[in-house]
């Protein structure tokens, strides 16, 4: 594996950041998943733009242009020879010293990987996953912008370490006013009588790449698609739910908090967007090789 860092290539070996990167000392930072499939980068500009949005949000000087992030990007699958791959891209506030003040690192680092993700079991994207609601609430807007793909992760992990301990996969995370947010590392969408329904971002969820593909493919199909807040009492009373995210991409939700959705199966419109969105990822996005 060749792992592109501040412009050159490295092997997995030789690939390695400073430990005074305050990306490592604070988690400070913002990353991007994204995925190629049959030879494109699916979504590129749109995880890109996440990504200057992110970064601008916490201050942090990207060292490359947006165009050359995207060249970069595509280079590190073609030198990896990927044509399906998962690509993590990461920007860190760069080398600095002990203690936290980021205007002692003189350059952010650029990293990109690019390798292979399987989020969740097969058999959980057939029959359907079960999750649960977890203590720990959404981060505040107010004190880190759920909106920010930052390097620091731990409000999403100690959700997932709830959803763990439950015996199951994924996590229902409700911010402080009580209304559903996100998952922790997907957006969730319900079905009820044929109307999509997804919780806006002012609740606390991300601007997920596949939530807004799953929004065009759902209205683009003649489903209305609203962003309502929405409470655990909507989710359980729903005909279908699913979870979207761009290494999950579109997994059906069969049970939540012990209550059946729907008849238990994963739902006829979720099949359907599955199909449309397979079929959208295997012909549109950046070309890897040529
Ligand atoms: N919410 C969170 C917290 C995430 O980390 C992600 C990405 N893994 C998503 C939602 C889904 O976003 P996207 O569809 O852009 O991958």
């Amino acid at each position: 594996m060749k792992i592109f860092i501040d412009g050159k290539y490295y092997s997995e070996r030789d690939a390695k950041v400073s430990v005074f990167d305050h990306g490592l000392l604070y988690g400070d930072g913002v990353f991007e998943g994204i995925r190629a499939y049959n030879g494109r980068v699916f979504k590129l500009k749109e995880h890109i733009d996440r990504l200057f949005y992110s970064a601008k949000a916490i201050l942090l000087d990207i060292p490359m242009s947006h165009a050359a992030v995207m060249r970069a990007t595509v280079e590190t699958c073609a030198k990896n020879k990927l044509r399906d791959a998962y690509i993590r891209l990461l920007v860190t506030r760069g080398v600095g010293t002990l203690g936290l003040n980021p205007n002692r690192c003189k350059r952010g680092s650029v990293i990109i990987i690019a390798g292979k993700i399987q989020l969740y079991p097969p058999e959980l994207y057939a029959r359907g996953m079960e999750i649960v609601t977890v203590p720990t609430v959404r981060n505040l807007h107010s004190a880190l912008n759920p909106a920010i793909k930052s390097l620091n992760y731990l409000n999403n992990i100690l959700a997932k370490i709830e959803a763990n301990n439950a015996g199951v996969e994924e996590a229902i995370m409700l911010n402080a006013e009580g209304y559903v947010s996100e998952c922790t590392g997907d957006n969730i969408f319900i079905v009820k009588n044929g109307k999509l329904q997804t919780p806006p971002l002012s609740a606390g969820a991300l601007y997920g790449i596949t939530r807004q593909t799953v929004i065009d493919l759902a209205v683009e199909a003649g489903h209305e698609v609203t962003e309502p807040n929405l409470t655990r009492y909507d989710m359980f009373n729903a005909d279908e739910c699913f979870l979207t995210g761009t290494g999950a991409e579109i997994i059906p939700v069969t049970k939540i908090d012990g209550r059946v959705i729907g008849n238990g199966k994963p739902g006829r419109i979720t099949k359907k967007l599955v199909a449309n969105y397979h079929a959208l990822t295997n012909r549109s996005g950046e070309p890897i090789y040529g």
